[in-house]
């Protein structure tokens, strides 16, 4: 791959990615085994991690997906939250399992949780990839969290930063990242 634009430090290489998240399918798998799976896909950000997640679950399961738009103009969460693209397919009664890149202040996770718990579902719980601390404004607790960081804005393996740098197979964190204004996302 070409010289990256932004500096960066690699955080998590591809083979602890690749460790980590077949740990996760196999306590997922166990976890739910004779429920009603459904795999429900934050996108942008989270479809390279379900896309490896699912495979290691080794259970019968439905994937679905949703886009929320959370961003203000920079690089936090504005905390102001809609659904861009909701469910495809019936939910009621089934084990929802929201399958996230990252939870950094916490409020995309909450309104998400509360949206599908409201929507007559078996149980709702939360898978995030990397769960960021320092920023956190609610008091959630991830059900699965494949690593834990403090801080920094972090690109790689389906994260971007203004759209670039999701193609990245390990995850880094951007040296400079205050320098930048984010896209809003999605
Ligand atoms: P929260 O509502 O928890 O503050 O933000 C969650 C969303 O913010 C994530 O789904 C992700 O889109 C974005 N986000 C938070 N931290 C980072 C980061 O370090 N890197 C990238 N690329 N996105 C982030």
């Amino acid at each position: 791959m070409s010289k990256p634009q932004h500096a960066m430090q690699e955080l998590f290489s591809q083979e602890a990615l690749a460790r980590r998240v077949a740990e996760l399918g196999a306590q997922i798998s166990a976890d739910y085994a004779g429920r009603d799976l459904v795999l429900m896909v934050v996108l942008g950000g989270a479809f390279i991690f379900a896309a490896d997640l699912c495979r290691k679950i080794t259970l019968e399961c439905s994937l679905d997906f949703v886009r929320v738009a959370s961003y203000g103009a920079g690089l936090e969460s504005a905390g102001a939250i809609r659904l861009v693209q909701p469910p495809s397919h019936r939910i009621a009664g089934r084990d929802l399992l929201l399958v996230e890149d990252i939870v950094d202040t916490g409020l995309t996770m909450q309104w998400l949780l509360h949206y599908f718990r409201n929507q007559q579902t078996a149980s709702v719980r939360f898978c995030t990839l990397i769960d960021k601390t320092e920023r956190r404004q609610t008091d959630l607790v991830a059900d699965y969290a494949g690593f834990s960081c403090k801080e920094g804005f972090l690109v790689g393996y389906g994260l971007d930063f203004s759209e670039q740098y999701r193609n990245l197979p390990a995850i880094y964190t951007l040296l400079d990242a205050a320098d930048h204004a984010a896209s809003p996302n999605p």
